[in-house]
């Protein structure tokens, strides 16, 4: 139903998790009629150094983009970038990886905390343990955003839907509005975009990251860029749900997605087909 749909939060074999090449998405994504896909392979930040085979995995994974938005061309933008988990527990070595490839976009995502598991591990907490530790994630998010070398702030919402399969815990946000409404604050002040992430909608939780609630508020706090991503870690999901996600970006006031290109933002009118 809209014209122009394009996914840009994809991973593809050369993330840990990735499952299928960068070249059998974009056979996908050219069935698809897609005018743009962003490729941004994983990088923990925080276990870079422990891990000799990373140097290797976002070497490939840059090259192997390169190579597909050749083979490409004429035929979707291919973007290429990554996205790096926990920048701000090691920025001297976020700083090294940003500036080690040209990138298109850059996705900053906290998936665990210091010295701790990803949020997808963990199990049967308390409505008291989720909670504090939902408290603990903002403020990572925070020192994140204060660092700010990244172009888009992705599923700020990412721990509910752990919370939700694994625990069975709806979290009330509204008892976190102030942290919130500070990401929002400095995700506008830096610049950078916020993601409309569709893939707890694959999930039990089966809801947007973040909800539709808190794109408008950044968009009334004067928040002007926002993205959309499946986060496929599979090609049947390239594109998934992004209808959902264009709807709430119209819905909260956005006549425009953005994507990055040499991490200058571009901006996409929202069409619908006649
Ligand atoms: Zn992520
Ligand atoms: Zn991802």
């Amino acid at each position: 139903m809209y014209k122009n749909i394009v996914d840009l939060h994809v991973h593809t074999d050369n993330s840990f998790d990735g499952n299928h090449s960068a070249t059998f998405f974009c056979e996908k994504a050219e069935l698809l009629e897609l005018r743009a896909v962003a490729f941004t392979d994983h990088c923990e930040v925080d276990q870079f150094k422990g891990d000799a085979e990373y140097e290797k995995r976002i070497f490939q994974a840059f090259f192997e983009v390169a190579k597909v938005r050749s083979a490409f061309k004429g035929k979707m933008i291919v973007l290429n970038g990554i996205e790096l988990g926990q920048p701000a527990f090691d920025i001297e070595t976020a700083e090294d990886i940003i500036n080690r490839y040209d990138y298109d976009q850059i996705i900053g995502s906290v998936h665990n905390l210091r010295g701790g598991e990803d949020f997808y591990y963990m199990e049967n907490l308390t409505l008291t343990q989720a909670e504090d530790l939902l408290k603990q994630y903002f403020d990572e998010i925070i020192i994140m955003l204060e660092w700010g070398n990244f172009d888009v702030l992705a599923h700020l919402t990412y721990p509910l839907r752990y919370f939700y399969s694994q625990s069975n815990l709806e979290i009330d946000l509204s008892k976190f509005d102030e942290q919130i409404n500070k990401i929002l604050e400095l995700t506008i002040e830096k610049g950078i975009a916020l993601e409309i992430n569709t893939a707890a909608l694959r999930q039990p939780l089966n809801k947007l990251a973040p909800e539709i609630d808190i794109i408008k508020r950044f968009r009334e706090m004067g928040g002007r860029y926002v993205t959309v991503g499946s986060d496929a870690h599979y090609a049947e999901h390239l594109a998934a749900d992004i209808d959902k996600a264009f709807d709430a970006a119209l819905e909260a006031g956005f006549e425009c997605i953005t994507f990055f290109q040499k991490r200058t933002p571009m901006l996409m009118k929202i069409e619908k087909e006649n």
